[in-house]
């Protein structure tokens, strides 16, 4: 079985875990450093991430995750997930100092999409089957570097990525069921 890590400081972290259940892996909540040991993968669930960075600096847990991904850990981000893996965040407003995790190449605006009231449900289309996600307060990806590659788009923008074997995405796939990005983060592994 495969153990893997949900991020669990804040945000929609049990519908993480109980979709990698459904996908027949052990959830693993993941609060300090010592528990990323002996993983298979990570998720970094959405939420916000002002709260999860300040909440992860008591422990120096983002650059613990930075490390394991450096060491080849396949990762999942999903919104504020995003904003903690992207190397660049314009408008970080309440994350302006904070660590961060880092390293994927992009450029993501925090609340790009709009503030609570501009939420909403989209197809965004990967490959070439859509998927119905849900966009909460999400962040626009505004630049894909040459590291990084666009895996969904909506309305012609970016909205997926991958780098390697970090996933990201600037929407919330959990809350609508859809299972795709957590099946590709299980085919990561070795
Ligand atoms: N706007 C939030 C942030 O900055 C992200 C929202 C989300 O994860 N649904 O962290």
């Amino acid at each position: 079985t495969r153990r893997i890590g949900v991020l669990a400081l804040q945000g929609a972290v049990s519908e993480h875990a109980s979709m990698l259940s459904a996908l027949g892996a052990e959830p693993v909540l993941v609060r300090r450093p010592e528990q990323l040991d002996g993983l298979d993968a990570l998720v970094v669930p959405g939420g916000e991430s002002s709260a999860v960075a300040r909440m992860a600096a008591r422990v120096d847990l983002l650059p613990a995750v930075r490390g394991c991904i450096d060491a080849g850990m396949p990762v999942l981000g999903t919104c504020a997930g995003l904003i903690l893996l992207a190397e660049r965040v314009v408008d970080a407003g309440a994350l302006d100092g904070f660590d961060r995790i880092g390293g994927l190449d992009v450029t993501v605006r925090r609340n790009g999409y709009g503030g609570q009231l501009a939420s909403f449900e989209a197809d965004v289309e990967l490959d070439t089957a859509s998927m119905h996600v849900a966009f909460i307060r999400a962040p626009i990806i505004e630049h894909v570097g040459a590291d990084a590659r666009v895996l969904a788009t909506h309305d012609s923008r970016p909205v997926a990525v991958q780098q390697a074997r970090v996933l990201a995405a600037a929407f919330h796939p959990e809350i609508t069921g859809v299972d795709r990005l957590h099946r590709m983060l299980l085919s990561l592994i070795d």
